[in-house]
């Protein structure tokens, strides 16, 4: 018998599959563990989990399951465009900010097309891409920071979409204003420019990029409900940009993208900000002890600005198992052309202690 890749599209017979954080659940069966013993610290998670009133409103929108969503996202679009001062017509939601990477990649991506982006930058840029039948074109990183002059370089007519991580995740590179200030400034009107924004609720002086969808040039800001909300398990993100780009979006959407559980979750979410004032001060203060410990410990690190931090391991995959059997995930960059290195995600300040203590036994065996 033929085989079924045979028959399927030939873009996806090399196409690489997106490696997530391993479960918990996955982890305690295989460990023969308890779930609740297992420190995940693997995907970037909001270690106090979601806001409580967004569990309340998520149980109140449960009643109402048998009704199909709000597909038009009214409410939350509404909320989310007066948070920025922008209008409704300005944000389209996504089933998670990586399905509007998805709609972009509908909307502007043909076959043979350019997508631009740095080496390390996040995976789902290059998975895209793939899909579409595009060529990632990937500038150089020199110690992990993203050169937008090199990618202004590599813009050429081919290129469709320029994606700019930041931070980046897995490095937890910066740009500064000044930067992309400058890379607007010489950036082709005809390319969409595309700042992913997840952790920037995170910074302290967050960059503005929504001035230039202020200023109608071709850009997408992409954020979410899945990092500082703590709501990765609903499915929420969002894209702003200028309302006819929107618009073109729109049509790439299927019409239930984002359930009205999410929707409910992600509205109660938005307006609590107590609950993101509190995630950030745990985030902080957790980083600065992980970067503290890990300057102790001699190891290389990138200091991060969100909400994990990317440590040279010596052997990412070996120093990954050793941490699983000692019942701690974090995430292995192999994939990532990493291979020395772990990204480690902030957590509550027990499990970043369990998380260093363990660090410090497996480092010297
Ligand atoms: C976590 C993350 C996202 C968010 O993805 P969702 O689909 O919204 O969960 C997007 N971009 C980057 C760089 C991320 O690290």
């Amino acid at each position: 018998m033929t085989s079924i890749w045979e028959l399927a599209s030939a873009r996806l017979r090399d196409l690489a599959v997106y490696e997530p954080g391993k479960p918990i659940e996955e982890t305690a069966r295989e460990l023969d563990a308890e779930p609740g013993a297992i420190v995940k610290l693997a995907s970037n998670e909001n270690p106090l989990g979601p806001s409580p009133k967004a569990i309340q409103a998520m149980r109140a929108a449960a009643e109402n399951a048998h009704m199909y969503p709000d597909g038009g996202g009214f409410y939350l679009r509404k909320a989310i465009a007066a948070k920025l001062g922008l209008a409704l017509e300005n944000i389209i939601l996504g089933n998670g900010s990586n399905e509007v990477i998805e709609f972009l990649g509908h909307a502007f991506v043909d076959l043979d097309d350019d997508v631009v982006t740095s080496k390390y930058a996040f995976i789902v840029y290059k998975l895209i891409a793939t899909s579409f039948g595009a060529h990632t074109v990937e500038t150089p990183s020199p110690d992990f920071q993203q050169d937008l002059d090199a990618m202004l370089d590599a813009i050429t007519p081919k290129t469709r979409l320029v994606f700019i991580p930041n931070p980046n995740n897995p490095t937890g590179a910066l740009i500064s204003q000044r930067e992309i200030d400058n890379f607007m400034s010489r950036a082709p009107e005809n390319v969409i420019v595309v700042f992913d924004e997840a952790y920037f609720e995170f910074l302290d002086n967050p960059p503005d990029t929504l001035q230039f969808v202020r200023d109608d040039r071709n850009v997408v800001v992409l954020r979410t409900f899945s990092k500082i909300h703590g709501l990765a398990g609903l499915r929420v993100g969002y894209g702003i940009a200028r309302p006819d780009l929107i618009e073109v979006l729109q049509k790439t959407r299927q019409p239930f993208n984002v359930n009205n559980v999410a929707h409910a979750g992600a509205l109660a979410a938005l307006e609590d900000e107590d609950h993101q004032r509190e995630t950030k001060q745990v985030v902080d203060a957790g980083r600065a002890y992980l970067h503290e410990q890990f300057g102790q410990m001699k190891i290389e690190f990138v200091p991060g600005v969100a909400n994990f931090v990317m440590v040279n391991v010596g052997d990412g995959p070996v120093i990954f198992d050793k941490l699983l059997r000692r019942n701690i995930i974090v995430r292995p960059l192999k994939g990532y052309d990493l291979p020395e290195w772990v990204r480690i995600s902030v957590g509550t300040m027990e499990e970043n202690e369990k998380c260093v203590a363990a660090l410090k036994e497996v480092i010297c065996d």
